[in-house]
């Protein structure tokens, strides 16, 4: 491991549609204000409850298209084959440069993309205990339509087989549990890793 990886202080959390990732992501938010948490830009519409700068920047697709040509996502992926989402990159950069620590929550493909420009950070992989327990939490959901959620179990399997890319992995047995694992990979040494 790298001097970088200390400084850059970056972790990227991936994993499956439905593992958790946005509750582990929520959970961290709330216990541990000293990480910050990058907002995506999206051209999905909100779920009911969804905040317009909180749980994402809700943007229309001309709006996305600006921001993809002027270079201001640091990646951006169309995920479920449904929506495009990325990460603003000038927040991101400016965190960071102030040695805070940061987190991505995003996909497996904008997973690669930032592994290709920012190899120092740090690549978490969340994963199920189970499958069947994948899909019962996506079902469980309830936010999908049938289509839609077997659209995204067929991304799910592919996302579960590129655990091996990931620096290290985390089974979200329970969401409290597995954010305080992912604080103390962010918090500790990274020559401990
Ligand atoms: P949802 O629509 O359920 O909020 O999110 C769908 C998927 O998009 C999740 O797997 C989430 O990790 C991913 N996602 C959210 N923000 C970003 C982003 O900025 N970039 C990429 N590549 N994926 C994202």
């Amino acid at each position: 491991m790298t001097d970088a990886r200390r400084r850059s202080r970056l972790v990227v959390l991936a994993g499956p549609t439905a593992v958790g990732k946005g509750t582990v992501a929520a959970d961290v938010r709330r216990h541990h204000p000293e990480v910050w948490i990058s907002v995506s830009a999206t051209t999905r519409p909100p779920r009911p409850g969804e905040q317009d700068g909180v749980h994402y920047w809700f943007v229309d697709d001309e709006q996305f298209d600006a921001m993809v040509e002027r270079g201001d996502l640091l990646e951006w992926a169309v995920v479920h084959k449904a929506a495009r989402y990325g990460t603003p990159r000038q927040p991101v950069e400016a965190v960071l440069a102030e040695g805070r620590p940061a987190m991505l929550e995003i996909d497996l493909q904008g997973a690669r993309q930032v592994r290709e420009t920012m190899p120092d950070a740090l690549f978490v992989f969340l994963g199920p205990p189970s499958w069947d327990e994948l899909v019962r939490r996506l079902v469980g959901r309830g936010t999908e339509t049938e289509e839609e959620r077997e659209r995204r179990l067929v991304t799910a399997r592919e996302e579960l087989a590129a655990e091996a890319e990931f620096d290290v992995s985390i089974v979200n047995h329970e969401v409290h549990a597995a954010a305080e694992e992912l604080v103390a990979f962010m918090l500790q040494s990274p020559t401990d890793l």
